[in-house]
């Protein structure tokens, strides 16, 4: 009887999601005085050329020390700061201190590493493409840090972008224009008519991770092989490079090389991590 009295209960509530909800109102709220307090940091995750294995640069990935709850992914609270448009100061900080970064590892390690100065590659969320302050912002924090445009890489998801009309693509090909790269972040999630690659600014595909999870099966699946060997056809046709996310094996690296990818990031090469730990991984091929 008590056991059904409580099971009727839990229909009427879900306390799960009741704590959720509560965690999300809680989070959303603590946002604003997170930035001020500065809570957030960020996890740099190496990128490297699947030719010769050298580090070319990394990913700037932004990460909440909460007070309460430890460390949240962006997961965990991108989307509340996009609802809330903190984004938009949240994603500028971002910027600022990934590119203060590039420009230490510039100045402590530029002519050491094997591959020269090391390069940022920061995510955009579709609040920031369509603030009217992003083009200036950009230009003022790599003047402040003294880093040259062709430095940065910001990465837009392929969904942002679907549909776009000129008016939001107007400030990234004004960035691409001043040597900024463009990245198509999450390339293959979204339904993007492949031709439609054509009138988007940018000059990188980011295949998902997605196309990798499907290497890691022995044998692949000759399909999935096939795909992802037409998508960097079609890519190096349209002169774009390809990087490929969630690498986790040297067996799928070995494979996606031979598939003719440019770039890799992954578990396999490094974890998200501390900017010091990039500098060691640089210096590493530069001696080995
Ligand atoms: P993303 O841009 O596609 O970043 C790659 C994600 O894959 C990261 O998750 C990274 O930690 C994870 N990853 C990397 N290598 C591997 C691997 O080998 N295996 C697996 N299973 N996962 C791997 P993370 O750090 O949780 O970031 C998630 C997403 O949050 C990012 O996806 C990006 O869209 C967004 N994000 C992160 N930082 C920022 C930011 O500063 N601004 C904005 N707007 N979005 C951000
Ligand atoms: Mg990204
Ligand atoms: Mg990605
Ligand atoms: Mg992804």
């Amino acid at each position: 009887r008590a056991k059904s009295a409580g099971g009727n209960r839990s229909e009427l509530a879900d306390p799960e999601a009741d704590a959720r909800a509560i965690t999300r109102h809680g989070l959303t709220t603590a946002l604003p005085t997170a930035l001020e307090r500065g809570e957030f940091f960020i996890e740099y995750q190496p990128l490297v050329h699947l030719g010769d294995g050298s580090v070319r640069g990394a990913e700037a990935l932004v990460r909440w020390l909460h007070p309460q709850h430890g460390v949240l992914g962006p997961d965990r609270f991108i989307p509340l700061a996009e609802h809330t448009g903190l984004i938009v100061p949240l994603g500028r900080w971002v910027l600022e201190e990934s590119i203060r970064q590039a420009r230490a590892w510039r100045e402590r390690y530029g002519e050491e590493t094997a591959a020269g100065p090391l390069r940022i590659n920061v995510n955009l969320s579709p609040c920031q493409l369509s603030h009217p302050g992003l083009v200036q912002d950009t230009v003022e924090i790599l003047e402040r840090a003294g880093v040259a445009p062709d430095a940065l890489c910001l990465e837009v998801t392929e969904s942002a972008l679907i549909g776009a009309d000129d008016d939001l693509l107007k400030p990234l090909r004004r960035l691409a224009e001043m040597g900024v790269d463009i990245a198509l972040d999450d390339f293959g999630t979204g339904y993007s008519n492949l031709a439609n690659l054509r009138r988007l600014p940018v000059n990188v595909l980011k295949l998902d991770r997605s196309f990798t999870q499907g290497m890691q099966r022995f044998p692949a699946d000759p399909v999935d092989l096939k795909i992802v060997e037409g998508i960097v056809t079609l890519a190096h046709s349209l002169d774009l490079a390809v990087t490929v996310e969630g690498v986790e094996t040297g067996a799928q690296a070995e494979q996606l090389r031979v598939l003719g990818c440019d770039t890799a990031q992954g578990w396999y090469y490094a974890r998200p991590g501390p900017p010091e730990r990039l500098h060691d991984l640089a210096l590493m091929d530069a001696t080995g």
